[in-house]
């Protein structure tokens, strides 16, 4: 049976006379409806036989994100047999031994050995081990230039910028608002470092997610009833080392990281 993922999908099957025979007002009314198991794709009597048996009448419930990140880094691993662990270690500046490939990951040890399974010091969920086996597999090894520069500005970033400010960046802000320890456990958890950088905010901290692609984070405080505001910058090589699906993953991974220690210590 194929997987839909989403109303469109069904709407491009359909003739787009929105006709009325199956009931629904129109072509993506009924669409929806196919899609919610409302209806099923037989009541419209235009659709093409091969479709109605690729589609079985029926269609899959769409996975969960948590279920298609997980095959996502399921299927990366599967590629690592493939490649060459020890120039791939030479490629990204980082240390092969015993079959394994070790890279830090926010300053601690993650392995990958020949057959793609993975240890680490820390704890790995989807999240990360997806951007981290992406940039093992394709990462360029560019050294880090030291500018940094916005989302919107790294390749791929534009029509994904405002999707990336609503799950990245304000829930961040919204945690720096409220959680007082949260640049104190950025720099003892997480090994960031305090940076006085050209940008001119109340706080500023470089984290390594991973040796060449570290993020700058840049806070201002609220004033004079000014509203505070958080933005997240990259390195200009980022995209060199980590694609833009990989990037926006690593750092709602982070934002996720950071609401799940604050929630244990209880928003101080
Ligand atoms: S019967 Fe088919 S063509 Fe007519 S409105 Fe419904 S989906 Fe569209």
């Amino acid at each position: 049976m194929a997987r839909i993922n989403n109303p469109m999908e069904i709407f491009k099957l359909l003739p787009g006379s929105n006709c009325g025979e199956c009931r629904q007002k129109t072509c993506l009314a009924f669409a929806v409806a196919v899609f919610k198991e409302q209806k099923s794709i037989r009541e419209c009597p235009y659709v093409q036989p091969d479709v109605i048996s690729r589609y079985g009448g029926k269609t899959e419930k769409p996975n969960t994100i948590d279920e298609d990140k997980a095959e996502a880094v399921e299927a990366l691993k599967r590629k690592i047999p493939s490649i060459d662990l020890a120039e791939t270690a030479r490629r990204l500046q980082a240390e092969f031994a015993d079959n394994h490939l070790t890279i830090k990951v926010f300053g601690k040890n993650f392995h990958v050995d020949a057959t793609g399974a993975l240890s680490s010091d820390i704890h790995i969920n989807a999240w990360v081990a997806f951007p981290v086996l992406n940039y093992i597999l394709n990462g360029s090894g560019t050294t880090p230039t030291g500018i940094w520069i916005t989302f919107r500005e790294l390749n791929g970033g534009p029509p994904r910028y405002a999707h990336f400010q609503q799950r990245c960046e304000k829930p961040l802000k919204r945690l720096a608002d409220t959680y007082t320890d949260l640049f104190k456990d950025m720099l003892e958890i997480f090994d960031g470092k305090q940076n006085k950088g050209h940008i001119d905010s109340d706080v500023s901290i470089v984290l390594y997610p991973l040796p060449l692609f570290p993020i700058q984070i840049n806070y201002w405080k609220p004033e004079e009833g000014l509203e505070s505001s958080l933005h997240i910058h990259f390195d200009s090589a980022s995209d060199k080392n980590l694609d833009i699906e990989s990037i926006y993953t690593m750092c709602e991974g982070i934002v996720a990281m950071f609401e799940k220690i604050s929630l244990r210590h209880g928003l101080k």
